[in-house]
């Protein structure tokens, strides 16, 4: 049977657990060649066997996002390597901590603008000029409902999440005249450790796995996909 998404090469970044584990598993099932960011090798490692043990291919690349140089680079091996991007899943996230804005420290502030907004966009301005090489280049970055509702004590992560929103959509927006489609989804309350952290209280089991989320990440990258600059609620994809 031919694999939807085979011969697209698909970058995920925060592919070593959660939401973008699943969603690097899941684009490799329908054929693509995953490159799979994020720091921890260890669990690249895992997603790697368990991505060939399903007859699938990645790359794995080691990186701190917070070095936002290094995101050139990389951009520059994928021209080398492939001439293209066809899928960039900008899935990368940390939560920080939640605390009323004046207590916020600095530290915390800036790690999480660089990983939740500046990274990504490195990423689309590294990235661009190869996902328009591809014949159907898809970008999909993860947002969060407080990207858009005001919520005591969501500090730097909803500050992000909304300048994240801003940036896909003004992309979105120049992107007019190309075949390259970029979007938004916004998860809803998923069972990952960035959940777990945000609300330790809560039952993990009353909550949608990442298993869930993917399918509609790998719909939302795949060619047919023609929203453009559109946010879109998982729960709506179901
Ligand atoms: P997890 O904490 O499970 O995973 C986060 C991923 O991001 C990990 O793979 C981690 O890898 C990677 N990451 C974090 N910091 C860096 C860094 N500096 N450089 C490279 N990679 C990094 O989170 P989720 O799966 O829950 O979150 C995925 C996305 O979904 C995020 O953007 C989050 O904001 C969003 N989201 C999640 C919701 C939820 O309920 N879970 C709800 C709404 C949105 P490593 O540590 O190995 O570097």
């Amino acid at each position: 049977m031919t694999q939807p998404l085979s011969g697209k090469i698909a970058l995920v970044t925060g592919a070593s657990r959660g939401i973008g584990y699943q969603t690097a598993l899941a684009l490799s099932r329908a054929g693509a060649h995953v490159i799979a960011v994020a720091r921890t090798v260890g669990a690249l490692e895992e997603l790697d066997d368990e991505i060939q043990a399903g007859g699938g291919s990645a790359t794995l690349t080691p990186l701190d996002l917070r070095q936002h140089e290094l995101i050139d680079r990389i951009g520059g091996a994928i021209a080398e390597r492939w001439g293209k991007l066809d899928i960039l899943v900008g899935n990368a996230g940390i939560l920080g901590e939640l605390a009323p804005m004046h207590h916020i420290s600095p530290k915390v502030w800036d790690e999480v603008i660089a990983v939740n907004l500046t990274a990504n966009w490195r990423l689309i301005r590294a990235f661009d000029p190869l996902l328009r090489a591809a014949p159907a280049g898809r970008a999909l970055f993860v947002t969060s409902t407080v990207g858009h509702v005001a919520r005591a004590y969501w500090g730097a992560y909803s500050v992000s999440k909304a300048g994240l929103d801003m940036l896909v959509r003004t992309y979105a927006d120049e992107l007019d005249g190309t075949p390259v489609r970029v979007n938004l989804l916004n998860p809803g309350r998923t069972r990952t450790a960035m959940r777990a952290k945000a609300m330790p209280g809560e039952d993990p089991d009353t909550l949608p796995t990442p298993a869930e989320i993917a399918p509609s990440i790998v719909r939302m990258v795949s060619p047919d996909w023609n929203g453009q600059g559109e946010l879109v609620n998982w729960r709506d994809t179901r």
